[in-house]
């Protein structure tokens, strides 16, 4: 989970749509689920930590997704398999195959390889890089699973358990990005992603927009080859149009050149020049917008820096689309967003809606009903070796993912 910012707080009232998940608490079978689920949390602990000391680094999660289908086969899962992604795929089916639930959590981290994942404990404190984002996610799926099999609940639905790939970084959301282009294609209805700590819910999801583009040319001596166009030259004007850009606030749309490099020497006209940039925005169209701004800018920059110099040593330029992350949200009135208000509000859980880039991001582009809710606890230093989770009070976060899974599968 990335950047996520408090939008608005609900306040839960005793409105038409809290009646159905307080109603679900009637029911024997949920009320046993939950109560397991709160048994069940010490020992799923010790799963979070032994899942989180196998290692998951960006593009390598492939040992711990057999981990998780041993896993997902232990807990009577159907159908189990991994895809070509390399995403862990299990279903529960009801008595339905719709509606089609995904249940999500994700398997990568950001740490590269080689990194310490050893957990260390003190108290209800665990330490460890993943240790929340998203090791805390996985366990309430399997927690999620095993609940339902002790409280032998009987759904309408049927729900899909994941352990997605790449949700981080360069990951690029490739795990999820699969299951709506391939291995689940069409038959998804609505869509889950646990991840990080916390009792919060995302229904917006911030797409983004990732360049690395280069400018060549010839180079030459500084004095010597004096006269020709300069790409270190041209990527400033680009950088100079960039800076003036007017973007939109509500929605929040923003830009940023994060990382620039090239040249060879104090003397050397530079053959070569790059940057990194990064665009985002919630909202589609925004997006778009600032991605063709963007583009007509690093190639008017090349075009004038050529005629400045008549083009000699002409020089020509790449942007290379290196991150596509969709935008897309769900409404705060939309059938799942109220349904999981309401289940929250059953739990006694206070709920906050944000805004953030999760694995949702997909789904939410699709139209697809989708949120990304978190797995109870208190996390800090998500993407940092410093990263803690506060397991007091974590089942509350398991339950409210529960009767979730439960109201959303019929
Ligand atoms: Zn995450």
């Amino acid at each position: 989970m990335r950047s996520s910012l408090l939008l608005l707080s609900v306040a839960a009232g005793l409105t038409g749509w809290a009646q159905e998940p307080s109603a679900l608490l009637q029911d024997p079978a949920v009320k046993a689920a939950l109560e397991a689920a709160k048994r069940n949390e010490p020992r799923f602990i010790e799963e979070e930590v032994r899942i989180c000391e196998i290692p998951a680094p960006p593009f390598h999660e492939t040992e711990r997704g057999r981990e998780l289908q041993g896993l997902f086969n232990g807990l009577g899962l159907k159908d189990v398999r991994m895809d070509k992604a390399g995403n862990v795929i299990g279903v529960r089916p009801g008595r339905s195959a719709h509606p089609n639930l995904v249940f999500s959590a994700h398997l990568d981290t950001v740490f590269p390889e080689g990194t310490d994942v050893k957990v260390t404990r003190e108290g209800t404190l665990l330490k460890g890089p993943g240790i929340g984002d998203d090791c805390r996610g996985l366990v309430v799926m399997l927690a999620t699973i095993q609940a339902l099999n002790d409280g032998r609940v009987q759904m309408p639905g049927t729900i899909t358990f994941v352990a997605d790939v790449g949700e981080e970084g360069l990951g690029d959301l490739r795990g999820v990005k699969n299951l709506f282009a391939d291995s689940l294609k069409g038959q998804i209805d609505k869509f889950v992603s646990v991840d990080g700590t916390g009792l919060g819910m995302t229904n917006v999801g911030v797409g983004s927009m990732r360049y690395r583009v280069t400018y060549k040319g010839p180079g030459g001596h500084s004095y010597g080859a004096f006269g020709m166009a300069n790409p270190i030259h041209a990527m400033g004007r680009a950088i100079a149009k960039i800076a003036d850009f007017e973007v939109p606030t509500d929605p929040k749309t923003t830009f940023n050149v994060g990382r620039v490099g090239g040249g060879t020497s104090i003397n050397a006209i530079p053959f070569e020049a790059w940057m990194e940039v990064d665009m985002r925005s919630a909202d589609v169209a925004s997006l778009k917008a600032l991605d063709d701004k963007f583009n007509a800018a690093v190639r008017a920059a090349a075009e004038e820096e050529n005629r400045r110099w008549h083009n000699r040593g002409k020089l020509t330029v790449s942007p290379e689309l290196v991150g596509l992350r969709p935008a897309g949200q769900t409404p705060a009135n939309s059938a799942i967003v109220q349904t999981a208000l309401g289940v929250s509000h059953a739990l006694g859980i206070e709920e906050t809606l944000h805004e953030g880039s999760t694995d949702s991001n997909v789904p939410m582009n699709l139209h697809i009903p989708a949120i990304t809710i978190s797995g109870g606890g208190k996390g800090t230093g998500a993407h940092s070796l410093n990263e803690t989770f506060d397991t007091a009070d974590s089942w509350r976060g398991t339950q409210r993912a529960i009767l979730l899974a439960i109201a959303l599968a019929r």
